[in-house]
């Protein structure tokens, strides 16, 4: 007989296990034990459950590289013990950490599972049954002993989707998420339907490698009509500064007046890694597509493609923390290294 899978929930605050603070009104974190008293029904599972906390929950807000590697070690030092990991995190940041975590974790072959909720687990309205429920179950997902998802995902409102795809697009509906260009990898209705083309199909066998290098000298730039040439001298400048992810007009546009590109032109030259992304909501760069970046590709900024922001910027921090040479960096920003892109 097989033995049921062994799923560790790694509980790192969020809304989810938040409590109303009677003095001030506000939502505030609590003790993780008594939010497993809430929910009863996960003794009901298929799957033996421990748990795991941050030592103190925090609000997602307060999300950073040196918690992702926290949350990556706790992984990394239960890998062997565990079939499947799910991390309930609060949803304001959800997809950063998704993604961080995605680079982080090398050749994963099991499930680590997003999870959150928009209404604390207490509320009688709440969404965080529905969400924790399914994302263990789906953590819990085994082929011929083998688990079915074998990559980062992000599990809220019926549906898992690639974590590095993900974005928050609402702060009231609990349909708070989307993955503008990827399918979602599973649903959850009366039955629960994986994407079989959707899912990563793991092709090596290699071990997996936890990254833990992480450089935070990146920043994300969005561009608006009337952005100055002083704006962007003062970002180019700032010290140590090593990538800027610009969020561009449509399908990687931005203005060709001379000061524009001369600025990029020059820190490209001296080492910073310029990535493009656009600011819709779904859809490409092509760069090339318009003369309104046909400069943009002529001086070696680096196309972001159909990434999201939230992996773009993860993507910097990890590719520049890797130490990648400048003559190939280019190159490794422009592949997909775990689905993130096309
Ligand atoms: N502010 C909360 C957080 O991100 C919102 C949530 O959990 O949904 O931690």
């Amino acid at each position: 007989m097989q033995s049921k899978p062994n799923i560790l929930l790694i509980y790192t605050g969020g809304t989810i296990g938040m409590m109303k603070d009677f003095e001030t009104g506000a939502l505030k974190a609590f003790n993780f034990k008594k939010l497993l008293q809430k929910i009863p029904e996960l003794k009901q599972l298929d799957c033996n459950i421990e748990t795991v906390s941050f030592e103190k929950p925090i609000d997602s807000s307060n999300m950073n590289p040196q918690k992702w590697v926290k949350i990556a070690s706790i992984i990394e030092e239960n890998y062997h013990a565990f079939d499947g990991f799910v991390v309930l995190h609060g949803s304001d940041t959800m997809s950063y950490s998704a993604s961080a975590l995605s680079f982080m974790l090398e050749n994963l072959s099991k499930p680590v599972v997003f999870t959150g909720s928009q209404l604390p687990i207490g509320d009688l309205r709440t969404d965080a049954k529905e969400n924790l429920i399914t994302a263990i179950q789906i953590a819990s997902l085994q082929q011929k002993g083998k688990p079915i998802i074998q990559e980062v995902g992000l599990y809220f409102e019926y549906k898992l989707y690639r974590g590095n795809r993900t974005t928050k697009i609402n702060a009231e509906h609990f349909n708070a998420f989307t993955s503008p260009n990827y399918a979602p990898l599973a649903e959850s209705g009366v039955h629960l339907t994986i994407n079989p083309n959707a899912v990563l199909q793991k092709q090596s066998t290699k071990k997996l490698a936890v990254h833990k290098e992480l450089d935070d000298n990146v920043v994300i730039v969005k561009m608006f009509p009337g952005i100055s040439e002083s704006v962007l001298s003062a970002i180019v400048a700032i010290p140590n500064l090593k990538g800027i992810v610009l969020e561009t007009y449509g399908s990687g546009n931005a203005p060709t007046e001379d000061w524009f590109i001369q600025i990029l032109k020059k820190a490209i030259k001296n080492g910073l890694h310029v990535v493009n992304v656009t600011q819709c909501s779904g859809g490409s760069v092509n760069m090339g597509q318009y003369e309104t970046s046909t400069q943009l590709k002529k001086i070696g900024v680096i196309s972001g493609k159909d990434i999201t922001t939230e992996a773009a910027i993860t993507k910097l921090m990890y590719l520049i923390g890797q130490n990648v040479a400048p003559t190939v960096f280019k190159t490794i920003f422009e592949t997909s290294l775990r689905g993130e892109m096309i």
